[in-house]
C-alpha cells in the first residue's frame, strides 16, 4: 500500500533508491529498506523500522552497498507489526532472491503451511515473505527465474506490486502487478519501477503503467513486458508533465479528493479477507461462539468520525445481533464509571490506533474484565496492542486530516462483524444474511458508480458555498450519517453546521429555520422515507432551502418537493450509509474548495489526536 522503487543502470543503485524512497514518503509508511545486487557481493540488504533518514543512518554504519540493480520499499504494515525483521525487502532462506511487495497476499497462510511442511524456515510475520520463499522453492527446482516467477504468480491470491532481485541474475530487476499500482520509468541507459511517478520524476518523465497480470524484466538498456500467459506485450509510454505536488496526489488536487476516490478499493480490500463463498468469517478472533451467545451488551467507544461509525453501528448491530448497544465518546466514557463486566464486549474504533482518549477508555474497561475488540487502520498501533482482538481496516495510509476512506472501511468492518455475531447467535434470518452478503459484494462497484460522476457536486457547491450555517436532518441511519456529513463540512469549510435527528426539530431547533436557511435532508433510510418527506415539508414551510439526498428508487417522490436532489444507488438498508456518505464528502470538499480553504490541513486540527 505504500511505496516500491527499483533501479537498474550503469551507476550504484543504493543512492538512487534512497532518493526515490524519500520522494514516496508523503504516502505515509512505518518502515523502509533497500536491496542491491552485484556479482561479487551478491544480495545486500538493509532495512529498519522508521523513516528513510534512519535507513540512511544504518547505511553509513556498514560497508557500502555495491551494485547497479536494486529495489526499495516503504512499508505500511498489514501483516506483522512494524519492526526491522518485518520490513522489506524479504530474502529467501538461502539468499537467492529478495522481494519488495505492496498489497496483501490473502492466501499466505496456506502457502506458508505448505512451505513449512517442506522444511522452509521463515524469519518474519509478514504475508510477503511467502512470496520470497516460494520463489526460491520453485527456482531451486527449475533453475529459471522467469519460470519460477510465473509459477509463484499462479498461486498468489490477493493484491500485489512486486519488485524482485535475484542473486543469480544481477543485471536485472523483475516486476509484477495485480490490483496494486506499479509503473516502469524509462531513463537514459537506465530503467526504474515505482509505485507512482514522484519516485522517478527526477530521472525521467517517460513512463508506462503496468496492467494486472503483467510481468516486466528490466535491464540497463532494455525493458521487456509479458502478459499473464508470458506473451510479449507492447507497452505504450506516456510523458508525464505533472509537477511533483500534482504527482504526489495522483493527479488529484488534494489528498482528500484522492482518498475519496480510493474508497471503492479500500472497502474491497477490507471486505475480501472475511467474505468467502457467501459467508462472513472471522476465524482469527479469540471470542468463542459461547461467548458471543452469552453477550449481555456491546459498548462502542470512539471519537470524531469513528464515533459516527459507532452511531451507525448501534442501529445495525442492535438490528442484527439483538443485544443492547451503546455508543460513547471516548473522552466522556473514561470518566463515567461505566457499567461493564466480563459479559460486555467493547468495540473501540480508531483510524490511527493512537487516539489517546480511546486508549485511556480501553484501559479503564480492561481493568473491569471486559473483552476489547478494536477496529484500527494502523497495524501494531498502541490500541491494537492493548486489545484482546484487533480487526484491521485496509484503507491504507490516510494523509488528509478529514477522514474519508478510513470512515468507509470502519463502517463495512462493523457491519461484517455484526453480521458474523448475528449468524453465530441465530438472530438473523438466512435470507436476510444472504441479502446483506450479496449487497456487500456489490458495494465497491456501487461506490464507484457514485464517484464516476462528480460534476453535480461541483455545481451544488457553487450554489451553496457562501452559506454561513447549514442543518443536516435525518432519522435512524440517516441521522447518524448526517453527523458525519455535518462534521466533514465544518472541519474543512469552516461553515457552522449542525446535524439533528429530524424528529427533534420540533422540540427546539426549528426556531432556527428561516427564509433561505440551507437544510440538507437525508432520506436514504427506506423504512422512514415518508417521515423524512414530512420533515422536508415542515422546514420548507418555514422558508428553508432544501437539498435532499435519497436513493435512486425514491428520487421521483422527492423531486416533486425539493429544488436540489442528490441520489445514490439502492443497496441493503444497513449498507446505505456507505453510499450516502460519498455525496456528503464530495459536497463538503467542493464547498471548501470554492471557499479557498486549506482542505488537507484544516486549521487547528491534527490527523491523529494523541492528547486528552
Ligand atoms: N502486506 C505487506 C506487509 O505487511 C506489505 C504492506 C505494504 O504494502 O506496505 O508487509
Amino acid at each position: 500500500m505504500c511505496g516500491i522503487v527499483g533501479f537498474v543502470g550503469a551507476e550504484d543503485a543504493a543512492p538512487i533508491l534512497l532518493d526515490s524512497l524519500e520522494r514516496l514518503e508523503y504516502r505515509g509508511y512505518d518502515s523502509a529498506g533497500i536491496a542491491v545486487v552485484d556479482r561479487e557481493s551478491g544480495l545486500q540488504v538493509e532495512k529498519c523500522k522508521g523513516y528513510v533518514s534512519e535507513l540512511r543512518g544504518r547505511l553509513t554504519q556498514r560497508a557500502p552497498m555495491t551494485g547497479c540493480a536494486g529495489i526499495g520499499h516503504t512499508r505500511w504494515a498489514t501483516h506483522g507489526e512494524p519492526n526491522d525483521i518485518n520490513s522489506h525487502p524479504h530474502v529467501s532462506q538461502n539468499g537467492r532472491v529478495a522481494i519488495v511487495h505492496n498489497g496483501i497476499i490473502e492466501n499466505y497462510i496456506h502457502i506458508k503451511e505448505f512451505l513449512l511442511s517442506r522444511g522452509v524456515t521463515f524469519a518474519s510475520d509478514t504475508d510477503t515473505e511467502v512470496v520470497a520463499q516460494l520463489l526460491e522453492y520453485f527456482f531451486n527446482d527449475c533453475d529459471d527465474i522467469m519460470d519460477a516467477v510465473y509459477q509463484v504468480l499462479d498461486r498468489l491470491e490477493g493484491a500485489y506490486a512486486l519488485g524482485i532481485l535475484c542473486a543469480d541474475t544481477p543485471d536485472r530487476i523483475i516486476a509484477a502487478r495485480k490490483d496494486a499500482p506499479l509503473l516502469i520509468g524509462y531513463g537514459e541507459g537506465c530503467s526504474f519501477i515505482a509505485s507512482d511517478v514522484t519516485a522517478v520524476i527526477a530521472h525521467t518523465r517517460t513512463v508506462s503503467y503496468m496492467e494486472d497480470g503483467e510481468v516486466a524484466v528490466l535491464t540497463r538498456g532494455r525493458v521487456e513486458v509479458f502478459d499473464e500467459y508470458r506473451r510479449p506485450v507492447e507497452k505504450t509510454s506516456h510523458y508525464v508533465d505533472w509537477d511533483v505536488s500534482a504527482a504526489e496526489k495522483g493527479g488529484y488536487a488534494h489528498f482528500m479528493l484522492k482518498e475519496i476516490h480510493e474508497q471503492p478499493q479500500a472497502v474491497r480490500s477490507t471486505i475480501s479477507p472475511y467474505l468467502r463463498d457467501g459467508k462472513i468469517r472471522f476465524d482469527g478472533l479469540s471470542v468463542s461462539t459461547d461467548y458471543i451467545n452469552g453477550l449481555r451488551d456491546i459498548h462502542i467507544i470512539a471519537c470524531g468520525s469513528s464515533y459516527h461509525v459507532g452511531m451507525i453501528g448501534k442501529y445495525n448491530l442492535e438490528r442484527l445481533v439483538r443485544v443492547p448497544v451503546s455508543v460513547s465518546l471516548a473522552s466522556e466514557f473514561q470518566y463515567s464509571d461505566p457499567l461493564v463486566g466480563r459479559d460486555s464486549l467493547i468495540i473501540a474504533i480508531s483510524q490511527s490506533g493512537e487516539t489517546l482518549d480511546t486508549i485511556t477508555a480501553v484501559k479503564t474497561v480492561r481493568s473491569r474484565g471486559a473483552h476489547v475488540l478494536s477496529i484500527v487502520n494502523v497495524v501494531g498501533s498502541s490500541l491494537a496492542r492493548i486489545s484482546d482482538d484487533v480487526l484491521y481496516t485496509r484503507a491504507g495510509p490516510e494523509i488528509a486530516v478529514a477522514t474519508t476512506k478510513a470512515y468507509s472501511t470502519q463502517l463495512v468492518m462493523l457491519n461484517m462483524l455484526g453480521l458474523y455475531f448475528a449468524e453465530q447467535r441465530g438472530s438473523v434470518a438466512p435470507d436476510e444474511y444472504a441479502a446483506i452478503v450479496t449487497a456487500l459484494e456489490a458495494l465497491p462497484a456501487q461506490m464507484q458508480q457514485v464517484l464516476d460522476d462528480t460534476d453535480e457536486y461541483q455545481y451544488l457547491a457553487s450554489q451553496y458555498f457562501n452559506r454561513e450555517r447549514v442543518f443536516y436532518i435525518g432519522r435512524n441511519l440517516d441521522y447518524a450519517l448526517g453527523l458525519e456529513g455535518s462534521l466533514k463540512l465544518k472541519e474543512i469549510s469552516y461553515i457552522h453546521s449542525e446535524s439533528y435527528a429530524a424528529g427533534e426539530l420540533k422540540h427546539g431547533t426549528i426556531s432556527l429555520i428561516e427564509d433561505g436557511t440551507l437544510v440538507i435532508a437525508l432520506a436514504t433510510y427506506a423504512p422512514l422515507f415518508e417521515k423524512a418527506l414530512a420533515n422536508v415539508r415542515e422546514v420548507q414551510a418555514r422558508g428553508a432551502d432544501v437539498l435532499a439526498l435519497t436513493t435512486a428508487d425514491r428520487a421521483g417522490a422527492l423531486l416533486e418537493n425539493v429544488h436540489n436532489l442528490m441520489t445514490v444507488p439502492d443497496t441493503h438498508l444497513i449498507l446505505q450509509p456507505n453510499l450516502g456518505v460519498i455525496p456528503l464528502q464530495l459536497l463538503a470538499y467542493y464547498i471548501a474548495l470554492q471557499r479557498g480553504c486549506d482542505i488537507d490541513k484544516p486549521r487547528n486540527l491534527a490527523k491523529s489526536v494523541t492528547v486528552e
